[in-house]
C-alpha cells in the first residue's frame, strides 16, 4: 500500500507538506519521500522509514526545503517521488496502486523506442517510473495520465508536481480515494482526509474515478472527468483507513461501529467481555458492544513506547513475534471470563491463533471470535496490500486446499455462506486456531455497512468478482 499527500500554497508549503504526508504513515512501512518545487527545480528527500517514523526521519530536511508547492508519500514498496527530465518538462510524480502488467508495459516501451529503466535491486524495475513513462509516451500531461490509466492493470492514484501546479489523477475504478482540501491560501490533495482538520483544511472536493484536475494556488482546474465505473476498496473502512477519515463521504470509524453493531444482531453467543483486537478491530467491537448490550474492555493493551508503527520486519516469523509482543494482556479481565473479539479480518490466523492460546493460558473460559468481514479467499490484485504474499498464505485457502485434496476448479460455494462448503471451511478455520466460536460478518452486512451502493464497492478479496 501506500499513501500520497501534495499541497499548492501562496505561502510556504513546506509545513503542511510535513505533517500532511506523515498522516499517511499507517498506510506504509518501507519509503517515505517529499519534493518541493521552489520556482527553478526540486528539493527532494527520500529516506527508509523501516525502523523509523517519518518526523522523525525528515525533521532534519525541512531547513533545506523551500517552495509553495509540494508532494509527498508513504510507501511500501519502492523509494518516490521520481523527479523527471521529459518532452513534458521538469516534473515530479508519486504513484498508489499495484501494476500486475508491468513487465508488459516495459517490454512493449523497449520494443517501441531505444530507452532504459533503472533497476531497483534484483532486477525489480521502480513501477513509478513505469507510470512516468507511460506519461511521456503522450503530448500532454492529461493525455499521458489517460494513457497510464488505460495501459495499466491493477490501479494507480498518482500526483504529478509541476512548474504549473500538481495533476492529481484518481484511479480509474477508484481503488484508492483522493480528496481536495481548502483554507485560506492554499489547496491540498490527499489520500487521508485525516490530515485536514489539524492543518486547518476544510474537506472541498473527492475526485471521481479516473478523474484529472489540476490544483494551483488560485482553485482547481478539471482536466479530465470522472468515469461512470466505481470499485472502491472496501478494505479502507474494514481495515487500514485511519479511523477519522472518510471515503465518498463515508467515515471509518462509523462504519465499524455500524459492522459491528450488525454482527452482533446476528449473534446470539453469551460472553461476559467485548473486546477488539487493535487497532482495527476495536471500532468493530465497540458498535458489538452497544448492540448487545455486553461490556466492552480491553483485556490486551498495546505497549506503545518502543514497539513504534513502523517497525515491520520483511521476515514473517519476526513479525509475528513483534505482534505478539505489542500486546500486553490484562490478566484480571480475562481469567474465568467467556471473552468476544472482534478482528478486522482473519488472513493468515497465525496471530489469532498465538492471541488465543495466551488468553487461555490467563486462563480465559471461553474465546469466540467475530471477524469483521467474511473470510479472505484471494489476495488482493488491486493494491500492493502486503498483508499475504501468496493467495495459499491465506487461513481460508488452506482450509479449502485441506478439505478438498486439491484446488477446486472454483471457489464460489466456499464464498457462499448458505453452503455446507463454507460452513466446513469455517469450522475447519475455528479447529485450527483454537476459538470456543467463529463466526465471519456476512458480505452484505459489511456493505450495508459502508453504506455504498453495493456495485460501486471493490469485493475481490472475499468473492473474486472483478
Ligand atoms: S481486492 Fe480487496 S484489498 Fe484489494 S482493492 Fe479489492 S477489496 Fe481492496
Amino acid at each position: 500500500m501506500g499513501g500520497l499527500f501534495g499541497v499548492v500554497s501562496k505561502n510556504s508549503c513546506v509545513m503542511d507538506l510535513y505533517f500532511g504526508t506523515d498522516y499517511h504513515s499507517h498506510l506504509g512501512t518501507s519509503r517515505g519521500g517529499m519534493a518541493v518545487w521552489n520556482g527553478k527545480s526540486f528539493v527532494k528527500s527520500i529516506h527508509n522509514i523501516q525502523n523509523i517514523q517519518f518526523r522523525a526521519k525528515f525533521e532534519d530536511d525541512l531547513s533545506g526545503m523551500e517552495g509553495n508547492m509540494g508532494i509527498g508519500c508513504i510507501s511500501d514498496t519502492e523509494p518516490q517521488p521520481l523527479t523527471v527530465f521529459s518532452h513534458l518538462g521538469h516534473y515530479a510524480i508519486t504513484t498508489v496502486g499495484r501494476i500486475n502488467n508491468i513487465q508488459d508495459l516495459v517490454n512493449k516501451s523497449l520494443a517501441k523506442q531505444n530507452t532504459h529503466f533503472l533497476e531497483m535491486s534484483r532486477g525489480v524495475i521502480n513501477p513509478t517510473e513505469v507510470v512516468s513513462n507511460l506519461i511521456d509516451e503522450a503530448d500532454s500531461f492529461k493525455e499521458g495520465i489517460l494513457n497510464a490509466q488505460k495501459a495499466i492493470d491493477g490501479s494507480c492514484t498518482m500526483l504529478i508536481l509541476t512548474s504549473e501546479g500538481i495533476y492529481a489523477a484518481r484511479d480509474r475504478f477508484g481503488k484508492t480515494p483522493l480528496v481536495v482540501g481548502e483554507k485560506e491560501g492554499s489547496y491540498c490533495v490527499s489520500f487521508e482526509s485525516c490530515a485536514f482538520p489539524n492543518l486547518g483544511y476544510q474537506a472541498k472536493y473527492e475526485l471521481g474515478p479516473g478523474e484529472i484536475i489540476l490544483l494551483t494556488p488560485d482553485g482547481i482546474q478539471k482536466i479530465s472527468p470522472p468515469g461512470d465505473k466505481m470499485k472502491i476498496c472496501a478494505f479502507l473502512w474494514v481495515y487500514y483507513g485511519y479511523p477519522s477519515s472518510s471515503y465518498e463521504g463515508m467515515n471509518v470509524e462509523v462504519m465499524r461501529y455500524r459492522n459491528g453493531a450488525a454482527l452482533a444482531r446476528n449473534d446470539d453467543v453469551k460472553v461476559d467481555l467485548v473486546a477488539g483486537v487493535p487497532d482495527s478491530g476495536t471500532a468493530h467491537a465497540i458498535g458489538y458492544s452497544n448492540e448487545a448490550r455486553v461490556p466492552f474492555g480491553r483485556p490486551f493493551i498495546k505497549y506503545t513506547p518502543t514497539w513504534s508503527r513502523s517497525f515491520m520486519p520483511q521476515d514473517q516469523s519476526i513479525r509475528n513475534l513483534v505482534a505478539r509482543m505489542k500486546l500486553t494482556p490484562i490478566t484480571d479481565l480475562v481469567g474465568g471470563k467467556r471473552l468476544l473479539f472482534c478482528d478486522d479480518s482473519i488472513v493468515r490466523g497465525t496471530q489469532m491463533r498465538e492471541t488465543a492460546e495466551l488468553l487461555y493460558n490467563c486462563n480465559a473460559k471461553e474465546v469466540h471470535v467475530r471477524p469483521a468481514c467474511p473470510p479472505l479467499v484471494h489476495g488482493c490484485r488491486y493494491l500492493n496490500f502486503s498483508r499475504s504474499n501468496s493467495d495459499m498464505d491465506l487461513v481460508a485457502r488452506r482450509a479449502i486446499l485441506d478439505l478438498e485434496g486439491k484446488e477446486p476448479d472454483s471457489l464460489d460455494e466456499y464464498c457462499d455462506p448458505n453452503t455446507e462448503k463454507y460452513d466446513c471451511m469455517v469450522e475447519w478455520i475455528r479447529k485450527r486456531l483454537n476459538f470456543t466460536s467463529l463466526k465471519y460478518q456476512s458480505l452484505t452486512d459489511m456493505l450495508d455497512a459502508i453504506g455504498l451502493p453495493h456495485d460501486k464497492v471493490c469485493t475481490y478479496c472475499w468473492n473474486g468478482k472483478e
